[in-house]
């Protein structure tokens, strides 16, 4: 007996619509769908057209190949740099497999400064202390006055610090003022270990290595609002008296601007996105989907279940 091939399961990182495709012989055979939906691969015979079926709904058709799909983007030009073409390999299909509900390691929190990913995960922290945890930052600064070592930060000289970054100690790090700060691999574990979901939120450089087994991140996208709410969500926080801390007209547009850049180049990796126009409902929102997380089966990337 010949083992049955494996199933092929496969989200799509863009939107295909069969009826604007001028490649697809027959337009009528094509299945339309969407970013983030899953399609059941049925046949992979031909090279350019694959026929699948969608798990949702069960509608099924010929979806293009991920060789025909490479081809028409490679023709399409890109204002990418190289540095960036990685990324647009993943743009295609993932291969997806159906895990049981489990608990995910980390829960990243991405977004543009400002954007309110640091209440957010506070928020969750404090509702669920023994079900959430997160990182304490490094830094070589030194402490200030009021700053207990452990807390805000743990402090390490400058040399301790750029010798564990050589080692790739780090998930992430970044100079500011001339001290470095970053986030160490290890306190992630020591989170995970302790039977919490460790809360992140990194910039969206630290995806790529965060996007694997050691880590099953759930990666939630904290949108900014449009420039009017966020203005007045600002202004109703600096009423309120919870911060001193004024935004500038500048500051808040940048906080618009950098939300739509990193939409742009990261949205493959979201799990999922929340436009924050509203902190409480934010909240609810998240809370609300995280802990479905811990109940329900999870379409995750096939090498962390083989
Ligand atoms: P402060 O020294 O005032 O506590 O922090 C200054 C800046 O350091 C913060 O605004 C932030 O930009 C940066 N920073 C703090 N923690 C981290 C971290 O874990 N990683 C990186 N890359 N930057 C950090």
């Amino acid at each position: 007996d010949t083992p049955a091939p494996p199933q092929v399961y496969l989200k799509p990182h863009f939107n295909y619509n069969p009826a604007t495709d001028n490649l697809i012989p027959c337009k009528e055979a094509g299945l339309a769908f969407s970013k983030g939906d899953i399609l059941h691969v049925v046949n992979k015979e031909d090279p350019n057209w694959w026929q699948a079926r969608k798990v949702v709904g069960g509608a099924t058709g010929l979806i293009p190949s991920q060789f025909l799909e490479e081809k028409r983007k490679a023709f399409v030009k890109r204002d990418w740099d190289t540095s960036e073409f990685d990324r647009y390999e993943l743009q295609i299909y993932e291969e997806v497999a159906k895990m049981p509900a489990f608990q995910r390691k980390t829960l990243v929190l991405i977004g543009a400064q400002g954007v309110g990913r640091r209440s957010l995960k506070n928020r969750l922290i404090v509702m669920n202390p023994l079900r959430y945890g997160t990182t304490v930052p490094f830094t070589s600064r030194h402490p200030r006055e009021e700053e207990r070592d452990g807390q805000n930060y743990c402090f390490v000289t400058r040399e301790v610090m750029e010798k564990d970054i050589k080692e790739n100690r780090y998930l992430e790090h970044g100079e500011y003022d001339a001290n470095l700060y970053g986030t160490k691999i290890d306190s992630i574990h020591e989170v995970v270990d302790a039977g919490r979901t460790c809360i992140l939120d990194v910039n969206p450089q630290a995806l790529k290595v965060l996007k694997t087994a050691e880590f099953m991140p759930f990666v939630v996208f904290i949108a900014a609002p449009e420039l009017d709410t966020l203005r007045a969500m600002h202004k109703a926080v600096i009423d309120a008296g919870l911060t001193t801390k004024l935004l500038t007209e500048t500051d808040l547009k940048k906080t618009v601007d950098e939300s739509a850049r990193i939409r742009r180049a990261y949205s493959h990796y979201f799990d999922l996105t929340i436009v924050n126009d509203n902190l409480d409902k934010a909240f609810d929102k998240l809370q609300e989907v995280v802990e479905r997380l811990f109940i329900e089966p999870q379409w995750v990337p096939v090498s962390w279940v083989y």
